[in-house]
C-alpha cells in the first residue's frame, strides 16, 4: 500500500451559542480536512481546527503545514507506521494540529486496512464513554442557567471556565455549586487565567465554603511551570495542566518537577494518536490521571479523540463535547451523541464516510 495524493478542503462550522474563555470568545469554528489517497483505493480522512491562542496555528499555517508534509508522506507505505510516524515527526518541528490531521487520517487508513475500527485496533475493550459538558465563561446568572439546563439533560460533570476575576469566579463557582446541589461534579477550567497565589487562596476558599470541586485545570500560565507546581503542592484539590502540555516531552518535564496530578490530552495539541499513546503510556507509568479534551473541532477531529480515549485505561476522564456545540452535523458516520454519552461505530477505521459538501483539491 503506498500514499498516492494528500488532498485538503476548507469547512466551517457555525456554533448554536458563543464559546468564551479566559483566552477567547468564539461563534464559528474552522477546520482542515485531509483526504489521503493510496493505490489500493482505500482513503484515510482527517480533519485539524486552528485554536491560535493556544497552538499558534491558523488555518493557512495549516494548510501550507499539510502541502509540506504531503510532499514527505506520498508513496510511504503507512502500514510500516513506525517509520512513517518518525517522518511525520521530524519533517517539520511544531505545526502539531497540522500533524494530528495527518496522523489520524493515517489511523483511519490503517483501521480500514486491517478491517478494525481504530479503538479495537489500538486494544481497546469498549466503544462508549461518557462526557462533561462546557459551561462558557459568562455572568454567575447566566452560568447557574446553562448549568442548570445541562443537569436537566443528563450530564452529571460539568466543566466551569472561569479565569478572568477571580472573586467574582468564586462568586460563580459557590452559585453554580448551590444550584446544581452536591451529585454533580464541578470541574474548574481557569485557562491560565489565575497567578499561583491567589489561585492556592481560591481554591481554600472555596473548599471552606462547602464548593466540592473535582479537579482545577490549567490554573496558571501555560510557561509558569513553578507556579503550576506551587497551586498541586498547596491545594487539596487535584491540578490538571492543558496548556502547559502539548507533547510527550512536556509530560516528562511536569513529572520531574512534581508539577501536576494529571494532565489533559488533545490531539490539536500534540500532533495526533501516535504521540497521545505515548502521553497516556508516560502518565500511567508515573501515576498520573489523564484525560482527553479537545479543542472548538469538528466531527471528524473529536471522532479520533474519541477513538483513543476508548482504548486507554489510565485515561478516566472525558472532555468530548465541542461537536454538541456545533449547529449542525455535516459528517456522517464516526461518534454519535446522546446527550452525554459518546457512541463510535464498529465500522472499520475511524468510522467516517463522509464529510458533506466537500470538495478536495489535490496538495500533493
Ligand atoms: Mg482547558
Amino acid at each position: 500500500m503506498k500514499i498516492t495524493s494528500i488532498e485538503i478542503a476548507g469547512f466551517t462550522n457555525k456554533l448554536t451559542t458563543t464559546f468564551k474563555t479566559a483566552l477567547r470568545t468564539l461563534d464559528q469554528v474552522e477546520s482542515v480536512a485531509v483526504l489521503i489517497r493510496t493505490d489500493t483505493g482505500q482513503t484515510g480522512i482527517g480533519a485539524a481546527s486552528p485554536t491560535g491562542v493556544i497552538t499558534g496555528e491558523t488555518t493557512a499555517s495549516i494548510r501550507g503545514a499539510i502541502q509540506h508534509i504531503g510532499q514527505q508522506i506520498r508513496g510511504r507505505d503507512p502500514r510500516k507506521s513506525e517509520e512513517f510516524f518518525q517522518v511525520l515527526r521530524s519533517c517539520l518541528v511544531g505545526n502539531n494540529s497540522a500533524k494530528a490531521a495527518v496522523d489520524m487520517a493515517v489511523f483511519d487508513l490503517l483501521g480500514k486496512h486491517y478491517n478494525e475500527p481504530v479503538w479495537r485496533l489500538l486494544g481497546g475493550g469498549h466503544n462508549r464513554l461518557t462526557t462533561d459538558i462546557t459551561i462558557s465563561l459568562n455572568s454567575p446568572g447566566e452560568m447557574v442557567e446553562e448549568s442548570l439546563i445541562a443537569v436537566k439533560k443528563g450530564f452529571d460533570v460539568l466543566k466551569i471556565k472561569v479565569g478572568n476575576d477571580i472573586d467574582l469566579d468564586i462568586e460563580r463557582l459557590g452559585q453554580i455549586r448551590s444550584a446544581v446541589g452536591k451529585e454533580i461534579k464541578i470541574r474548574v477550567d481557569a485557562n491560565q487565567g489565575w497567578r499561583a497565589k491567589e489561585a492556592v487562596r481560591a481554591i481554600d476558599r472555596l473548599q471552606q465554603s462547602g464548593v466540592d470541586l473535582e479537579l482545577v485545570e490549567q490554573p496558571v500560565n501555560r510557561d509558569d511551570l513553578e507556579g503550576l507546581q506551587y497551586v498541586t503542592q498547596n491545594s487539596k484539590v487535584p491540578i490538571i495542566a492543558d496548556e502547559s502540555v502539548f507533547t510527550p516531552e512536556d509530560v516528562i518535564r511536569l513529572i520531574r518537577m512534581k508539577a501536576v496530578d494529571g494532565i489533559n490530552i488533545k490531539l490539536m495539541k500534540c500532533g495526533g494518536i501516535h504521540n497521545a499513546l505515548k502521553m497516556a503510556a508516560i502518565a500511567e507509568t508515573a501515576g498520573l490521571s489523564c484525560m482527553v479534551g479537545s479543542m472548538m473541532e469538528s466531527f471528524v477531529g473529536v471522532t479520533a479523540a474519541v477513538h483513543f480515549a476508548a482504548a486507554r485505561s489510565v485515561i478516566t476522564r472525558y472532555d468530548l463535547d465541542a461537536p454538541l456545540f456545533l449547529a449542525e452535523n455535516n459528517v456522517k458516520g464516526g461518534i454519535s451523541y446522546q446527550n452525554a454519552t459518546i457512541s463510535l461505530a464498529e465500522a472499520p477505521g475511524l468510522g467516517i464516510e463522509e464529510i458533506l459538501d466537500l470538495d478536495f483539491e489535490t496538495n500533493s
